[in-house]
């Protein structure tokens, strides 16, 4: 899955969080989702040193493991407390689950690029774990090669599915937050 699908997934996380406890989103925290949902990817940085179709050799591996989701989990625990001055576990709890969200989507995103799958549970275990295709893979042959049809085709594909949940998450919040002014304005 592409970068556009994992923002509209994890912020389909956050939103969901948000309808569940009754809490009014910040754009602070839907800025914080977005980066939390793409964070495994930045393994693809490997790029910038080895170019692509070599940085795959990279892709997949430690940051795409629930070791890596915890971890980010406790990240968020520890900027929150910073930024907020408030314990709360629940923001490394929306954290770990952010980053799992991009796990659960890449098990199901096709993948045609040695290693197959993701290391899901290291260091437990190195296997890659690959689930059935759902969602379309992102080619990287080359830097040029990322504007081609294909991946153009996959990002429509993932903005079809995703937009019409984070759309409708988002105006029922919206309503939610309205109601609640209202009522308290009397
Ligand atoms: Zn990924």
């Amino acid at each position: 899955m592409g970068p556009a699908g994992h923002t509209l997934a994890g912020l389909t996380v956050y939103y969901g969080a948000c309808i569940c406890s009754g809490r009014t989103p910040t754009v602070t925290g839907s800025a914080a989702a977005a980066l939390l949902a793409v964070s495994p990817d930045f393994d693809l940085l490997t790029a910038v040193w080895v170019g692509f179709p070599a940085a795959n050799r990279y892709h997949h591996s430690y940051t795409h493991t629930f070791a890596f989701a915890m971890a980010a989990g406790m990240g968020t625990l520890v900027i929150h407390r910073l930024v907020r001055g408030a314990f709360r576990w629940q923001a490394g709890v929306l954290g770990f689950l952010i980053v799992s969200g991009h796990l659960l989507t890449d098990f199901f995103t096709r993948d045609t690029g040695y290693p197959y799958g993701q290391m899901l549970f290291w260091p437990l275990s190195d296997r890659y774990l690959l689930g059935p295709v759902v969602f379309l893979d992102i080619a990287k042959p080359s830097w040029s090669g990322l504007l081609d049809m294909h991946n153009l085709k996959a990002t429509i594909h993932e903005l079809l599915l995703f937009t019409p949940v984070v759309s409708w998450m988002a105006f029922h919040l919206h309503v939610k937050t309205r109601t609640k002014m209202l009522e308290s304005a009397g």
